[in-house]
């Protein structure tokens, strides 16, 4: 497989998957209007709620929400569609984290796969959150303590002090403390109901060897992990000095977190986003820190478009938080050594990002805590004027200076053509082709070299490596369809769930899906339109394909056994599906091409779709005459964008 299948994992961060029931549910009882309102002030107009587009920029109001059908839809820029797919796309969310989402703020239970695939232990994600929950209420009951200043909380207190923590930035981030006791927070879970099992898979306490439990975070400053406005997935904590015995001070990490859990993953959760997601809309550009106190200490000073990755590197999972979101991700780091390799490894996860991303650096030895105690009120000017590099710059400085060089001077023959080499490598995996040659100008004029020089490194380093997927995909699956074929699946008569039902463009969509796999089944999921428009039983077989693979990350004996036994519990329909699939790649069909296809069909139909309501509207006489010439306005609008896709999909059928 050539795209590494961690990335599904961004896709489908739960396991196992959610029943289809549970997603209708959500459809159904998540108030549009209440989720729009959040970020959009509605106003009531008819049988219609109306306020200004959240997905571009207007001073009138063409957003309209429908309660009675849970949908929405802009004239301006012709955004619609359900509650899920207005939470994917303001919140920048997954098909299954917006149900998730949803279902977590409506209090809906979600029914969970498990008999479809696979035997792991089932976990109960809800409880866990709970858990969580419960341990976040703990921690802020201790901090209250903090006024009373006996003891350890004195200490507390005066590091608060010192830090210059205010009470709103300790309530706008929940912070907390967990007291400097064996198990504190374990008793009060298990007072709470919780089984000792689920304290010890939250992380929040251990089992010591006498059997007993002990809590995880003890003397800390505590920084609780939203997932979202409401559910906490970890915690952070900063060690308190003073609180701990000077012995332990000296060899405890200054910062802890949370083990990963089934609700905590690090590769892919922002610390701080849920609290400046409308920040960074506004802005159009986030900033990325390393610890937590960076993003307190920031937004203190008014800078509130601040994240921070914690306890791990950046990945591309991170930056996919921001696709949707903003344009721009500048990552703030110290100008120290670290900082700056930190920095530079970071380009090969940021090369095929939807955003672009740049690295800053404040002076040696500051971190952004104390940049922003520094300026104070001016930190958000300050900010401004530090000196924003090009990624693809850093990586190749930091490159020259691991390798001794000084960013000045120039290297070596034999050095230049080594790193001339690691940097077409590394250009190599950028998928978009425009985004590729203007790396590759920009950096071969840093290695001063020639550009064509480096371009036929590049395109080497693409030929010879599997990186280059998608580029010629006909060509270059057909290899790897005899061995990953359906051959010898035997599939089970019983749970059929009818794939010869669907329609032509599910199927379609969904023998692309088969070949293609991790290459398109984010991206899918990640796009409200075709999520809503989908038959459910695509977007489940999606999720669940994803899912069977982001179970075996870098295994692909496993991905395959895992694929199977889906295909098994789905049925035969499926299993021809699959089997028709890797035929047409034999018969050298491009299943890109066909996935584009589909995309398109699936956009027409949705357009053909919207253009009927309109009509139906402007017949049933209803709203003012405003509003009458509004749809008609819109019915031309719907009628040239079909007109518009029409010709598209000529185009590229000629071409093809
Ligand atoms: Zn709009």
């Amino acid at each position: 497989m050539s795209i590494p299948f961690q990335v599904l994992a961004t896709t489908c961060y739960g396991s196992p998957v959610i029943s289809q029931e549970s997603i209708e549910r959500v459809k159904s009882e998540a108030s549009i209007v209440e989720v729009v309102s959040e970020t959009v002030k509605l106003r009531r107009a008819g049988m219609y709620y109306s306020g200004l587009c959240p997905f571009h920029s207007e001073r009138s109001p063409s957003f309209f929400v429908r309660e009675s059908s849970n949908s929405y839809h802009c004239y301006g820029c012709s955004a619609s569609g359900n509650v899920i797919s207005f939470v994917m796309a303001s919140r920048a969310m997954t098909f299954p984290e917006a149900v998730e989402f949803l279902a977590g703020r409506f209090g809906i239970e979600l029914k969970r796969d498990n008999s479809r695939r696979g035997q792991g232990p089932s976990v109960d994600r809800e409880k866990l959150f709970a858990v969580c929950a419960t341990a976040q209420n703990f921690f802020r009951q201790s901090l209250m303590q903090v006024k009373k200043g006996a003891g350890e909380f004195a200490k507390v207190g005066e590091y608060l002090r010192k830090r210059g923590l205010t009470a709103d930035a300790i309530n706008t981030f929940g912070i907390g403390y967990a007291p400097n006791q064996r198990g504190a927070l374990a008793e009060t879970l298990k007072k709470a109901g919780f089984s000792e099992e689920l304290i010890i898979q939250s992380g929040l306490a251990r089992r010591a060897s006498g059997g007993e439990l002990y809590d995880f975070f003890r003397g800390r400053l505590i920084f609780p992990i939203f997932l979202d406005v409401k559910r906490i997935a970890g915690f952070g904590g900063r060690i308190v000095p003073g609180v701990n015995d000077p012995a332990f001070e000296q060899q405890a990490p200054k910062y802890l977190n949370s083990p990963e859990t089934p609700i905590y993953q690090k590769n892919r959760t922002l610390y701080g986003l849920p609290q400046a997601m409308s920040a960074i809309r506004e802005a159009g550009e986030a900033y990325i820190v390393e610890g937590y106190m960076d993003v307190v200490g920031l937004a203190m000073r008014g800078v509130n478009n601040v994240v921070a990755c914690c306890g791990t590197a950046m990945t591309e999972q991170h930056l996919k938080r921001f696709s949707g979101l903003c344009s721009r991700v500048h990552l703030l780091f110290d100008g120290d050594t670290a900082g700056r390799g930190a920095a530079a490894k970071s380009f090969v996860s940021a090369r095929n990002a939807d955003v672009d991303v740049t690295a800053c650096f404040l002076p040696d030895d500051v971190d952004p805590d104390d940049f922003a105690s520094q300026h104070g009120a001016e930190t958000p000017h300050a900010l401004k004027g530090v000196q924003k590099s090009e990624l693809i710059d850093t990586y190749i400085d930091w490159l020259l200076t691991r390798a001794g060089c000084s960013v000045t001077e120039k290297p070596g023959a034999n050095l230049l053509g080594k790193l001339s080499e690691e940097v077409a490598k590394a250009l190599s995996g950028v998928e978009r082709e425009v985004v590729r040659s203007t790396l590759t100008a920009r950096a071969a004029r840093r290695l001063g070299i020639e550009t064509p020089q480096l371009e036929r490194l590049v395109a080497k380093g693409s030929s010879g490596s599997a990186q280059s997927a998608g580029k010629e995909p006909a060509k270059a699956r057909s290899s790897e369809s005899k061995q990953d074929s359906a051959e010898g699946i035997a599939a089970s008569p019983q749970q059929a769930r009818g794939a010869a039902e669907l329609p032509r463009v599910d199927l379609d969509m969904l023998r692309s899906l088969m070949v293609l796999k991790g290459e398109v089944i984010p991206d899918l999921l990640r796009n409200p339109e075709m999520c809503e428009i989908l038959q459910p039983e695509t977007v489940s077989f999606a999720m669940d394909l994803g899912q069977a693979l982001a179970d075996h990350p870098d295994d692909e004996q496993g991905q395959r056994q895992a694929a199977k036994e889906l295909l098994q519990t789905l049925g035969p329909d499926w299993t021809r599906l699959w089997k028709e699939a890797f035929k047409m790649v034999e018969a050298g069909v491009s299943m890109r091409d066909l996935y584009r296809e589909s995309l398109l069909a699936l956009r027409r139909q949705k357009l053909r779709g919207l253009l009927d309501e309109c009509k139906e509207e402007l017949v049933s006489g209803e709203g003012d005459s405003q509003r009458q010439l509004e749809i008609s306005e819109r019915i031309r609008i719907l009628k040239n964008q079909i007109d518009g896709l029409a010709r598209g999909v000529d185009l590229q059928s000629s071409n093809s």
